[in-house]
Order: structure tokens, then C-alpha cells, then sequence
């Protein structure tokens, strides 16, 4: 039951999309399990480099069965324009190569509108990408959002789907706009958004996704049946998990482990490796706590050095030390088997490196992760930095200090370091076969 599952340990952004890639090359099919186009994996191969939103990162490999799955939630006009990008950088996107679950739901214009409604609303802004993803998971749960099966039924039984689906919007908008009139809110009124519109929307982005909408259990019960490898990618990251993360500032789907095999449709059971992806730092996109944070020249630095700017948004992410604690949290609640550690290169520019490994909490020295992060402080341990993996193809090759680096991880956590990224390009990539 060769199953493996990718998924990020700190804020997201960590890698997942190039480990995704990586493992992809004997897989037989990749799936993506949660999120929507909040996500950003970008894969750099073949000498290009690849941002994907919705579709999974093994899509530059045509000869694996990329597939979406029923976890995710994907704005049809969004996944429309991204299959048409891949195309025209010479990516095959085919029927063969790329399926859709049926029961992924439909991010639609109203979800976006919401995105900015709510963040308007909130004296906590959360930061969030603006791409509606919340609110469709918000009206999944509600259970009046439309799935991409959906799109295949009579117009009108669509049309009162969508209907029934957007009342609650529109009567939030009605009201929203007279207090915006009233210059209690000063924000761009929002729109009245007809049933009519919507299933417009739908249907002009139909045409580009409907050979791909199939469903997805009769192929993966095939692939498990024949011993096949399946890689499940995760998106987003632990801390942003609903139930286990930062709460409330975190992201609308269950991106832990449980949660990604969930999205996925395989039980957990069948998952024989959980491959958690953290960077030799953190950082962090959108507001909410950040132990380690370092907003200062250092931090600054290791921004420019890792090129640390949003792939959906553009935003310059928040940068910070390796907090071991938070990273060591995951190692049950994911039920983690080994560790990919990237952008070690990005780190070793720096010649003394913090590794958060206890936090200072209501003035006693801890090493686990309490609810209210905000009231803890690093405890730091000085590792030695100044380092360059450029000439470095293996573990054994790489400098000293960066092993050492590397083993103080494995050691603190627990958990045995299986990949390393020295570099964004694929080839940059060192396994130990050993672990
Ligand atoms: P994901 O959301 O977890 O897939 O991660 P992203 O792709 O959003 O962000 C990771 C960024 O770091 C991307 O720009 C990658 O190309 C880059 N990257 C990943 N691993 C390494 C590494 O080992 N070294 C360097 N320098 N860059 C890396
Ligand atoms: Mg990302």
C-alpha cells in the first residue's frame, strides 16, 4: 500500500508543492485534498519555473494522473485559466492526465465578494486571499453550495440551486450597503449578485472543465488494488488548521494529516508515509501569532535570500527563526514518518542561526505549544551558520555545520529528516534513502 502524504508543519509555503513534485516521479496519481486557489506551490523543473493554485504540482509530469479532490473547493474560472496557462507553457492537461472529483465544490463570485465583506466586518483582520475560499467552505457546511456535479444539471434546477444558495448573501449585501450609505463603513458597496449571473459564470468556464469532472473512487480503488504509488498533497499547513491551528486565524479546511487523507477519500489505514515539509525558518503570510518572528534586518534578509513572497498574493511573507516546538507538536497529531527540511542554502547565508526549542509562558520554561501562543517567548539555542550546499549532491557532502543543523532537528523532534532542498530547483534536492 505504497500511500504517501505531503503536507506543511508551520504556516504554509513551505515546500509541499516541490516534495509533491519530487515524489511524483513514480507515482501513478497525485491528488490534491484541501484548500482552493489560496494556495501557491510553485515547482521549479526542466529549467522553468511553475506556480500552481488548483491544479496539483505533479501536472508537469504527464505521464501521472493528476486529480482534485472532494476536499478541495476550486473557483471554476480560476481553474478555467490555470489549465489555459499550463497549456500554453507546454504542459499537457488532458482528460488522461488530469481528472476533477465531482464532488469538489464551486467557489463563485459571491465567496470573494463575502471574503472582503467579512474582512471589512472583522477587527481581527485574519489576512486572507481574498479568493472566496472561506465562504464556500462556510456554504458547504451551510449546505447550499454547489458542487462541480452540479454543473451538469438541468439549467433551471441549476439556476434554483444557485438561487437558494446566494439568499443569505444578498440579504447580508442589502443590509451591509445602507450602513455603507450611513458612513459607518467606508468600503465600495457590494453587489447584488443574481442566480442568472452565477450560473452565466459557470457556464462559461464549463466548457474548459467538464471532460475533466469525473469520479475519482472507481480510479483510486484501481490504483490501491494494484499496489500503485498515490502521493496525497496537502495545502496550507498545520497551524492553519481549523480545529488544531492558531484559531481563528487560520484557514477554512483541516489541512493536518487527518484532515488531507479526508480531502483525499483514503483512510487512514492505507497511508504508509506522512511526509511533513517545513522550511529551515518559518514564515508566515496574514496576521496571527509568530513566536519566532523576526521583523528586523535579519528577517529582512532571509525575505530576499529565499525570494519569500507570496505566490498568490505577491505579498512579502513574515519571516522567523526555526521554532522546533511548534514543528515537534506535529509529530503525533500528524503522525509523522519523516521530515523534508528546504531552503537549508537560504539559511546557512546567516553565520549564527536561532532554533526556537522552548517557550518562556506565565513564568515557567516550557516545550510544548499552549492555545495562547501570544503569550509565550522563544527560548533560543545559537547554532553555527555560514555554510554553502552548492557543491553538495549528498548528505554526506553537505558542510558540517549544516549536518549538524540538520541532525539538532531530528533530534529535537524525534522524527528522521528524509529530504533536504538546497536550492528551488528539483535537482537541488538531497534524499537520505537511509531514513
Ligand atoms: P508550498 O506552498 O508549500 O508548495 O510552497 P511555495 O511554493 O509557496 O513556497 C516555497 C518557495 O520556496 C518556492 O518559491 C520554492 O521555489 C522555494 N523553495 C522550496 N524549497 C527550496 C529550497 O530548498 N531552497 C530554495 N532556495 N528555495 C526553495
Ligand atoms: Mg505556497
Amino acid at each position: 500500500m505504497p500511500i504517501k502524504m505531503i503536507v506543511g508543519l508551520q504556516y504554509g509555503d513551505e515546500g509541499k508543492g516541490r516534495a509533491t513534485h519530487y515524489e511524483a516521479k513514480n507515482a501513478s496519481i497525485v491528488i490534491r485534498a484541501t484548500g482552493g486557489s489560496n494556495a501557491g506551490h510553485t515547482v521549479v523543473a526542466n529549467g522553468k519555473k511553475y506556480d500552481m493554485h488548483l491544479l496539483p504540482s505533479a501536472i508537469i509530469r504527464p505521464e501521472v494522473l493528476s486529480m482534485i479532490g472532494p476536499g478541495v473547493v476550486a473557483d471554476v474560472k480560476v481553474l478555467a485559466e490555470e489549465i489555459q496557462k499550463m497549456r500554453d507553457a507546454g504542459v499537457k492537461v488532458e482528460k488522461d492526465n488530469f481528472v476533477v472529483s465531482e464532488r469538489t465544490h464551486v467557489t463563485l463570485p459571491h465567496h470573494k465578494e463575502l471574503d472582503r465583506l467579512y474582512e471589512m466586518l472583522k477587527e481581527n483582520k485574519v489576512g486572507t486571499t481574498g479568493r472566496g475560499v472561506g465562504p464556500t467552505y462556510e456554504e458547504k457546511t451551510r449546505r447550499t453550495n454547489i458542487r462541480m456535479y452540479d454543473l451538469f444539471l438541468e439549467p433551471n434546477i441549476l439556476k434554483e440551486k444557485i438561487a437558494e444558495n446566494l439568499k443569505v448573501y444578498n440579504i447580508l449585501v442589502e443590509a451591509i450597503n445602507k450602513l455603507i450609505e450611513e458612513g459607518i463603513y467606508q468600503e465600495e458597496k457590494f453587489p447584488i449578485i443574481t442566480a442568472e449571473e452565477e450560473y452565466e459564470y459557470c457556464m462559461k468556464y464549463k466548457g474548459v472543465i467538464k471532460e475533466f469532472i469525473v469520479d475519482i473512487y472507481p480510479i483510486l480503488n484501481k490504483a490501491i488494488e494494484k499496489n500503485e504509488l498515490i502521493i496525497i498533497e496537502g495545502a496550507q499547513s498545520f497551524w492553519l488548521d481549523n480545529d488544531h491551528g492558531d484559531y481563528p486565524m487560520t484557514t477554512s479546511s483541516h489541512p493536518n494529516a487527518s484532515g488531507t487523507a479526508s480531502g483525499a477519500g483514503i483512510g487512514p489505514t492505507l497511508i504508509k508515509e506522512v511526509i511533513g515539509v517545513i522550511k529551515a525558518y518559518t514564515s508566515r503570510v496574514g496576521n496571527g501569532p509568530f513566536i519566532t518572528e523576526q521583523d528586523n534586518d535579519i528577517g529582512n534578509s532571509i525575505r530576499e535570500w529565499g525570494h519569500e513572497y507570496g505566490t498568490t498574493t505577491g505579498r512579502p511573507r513574515r519571516i522567523g527563526w526555526l521554532d522546533l516546538v511548534m514543528v515537534k507538536h506535529t509529530k503525533n497529531t500528524s503522525g509523522l514518518t519523516s521530515l523534508c527540511v528546504n531552503h537549508l542554502d537560504t539559511i546557512g547565508k546567516l553565520d549564527k542561526i536561532l532554533v526556537c526549542i522552548g517557550y518562556k509562558y506565565k513564568n515557567q520554561d516550557i516545550n510544548y505549544v499552549p492555545i495562547d501562543k501570544e503569550n509565550c517567548k522563544p527560548i533560543y539555542k545559537e547554532l553555527k551558520g555560514g555554510w554553502n550546499t552548492q557543491n553538495a549532491t549528498t548528505f554526506e557532502e553537505l558542510p558540517k555545520e549544516a549536518k549538524d543543523y540538520i541532525q539538532f532537528i531530528e533530534e529535537y523532534t524525534g522524527v528522521p529528516v528524509k529530504y533536504i532542498g538546497v536550492g528551488a530547483d528539483e535537482k537541488r534536492t538531497i534524499i537520505r534513502e537511509e531514513v
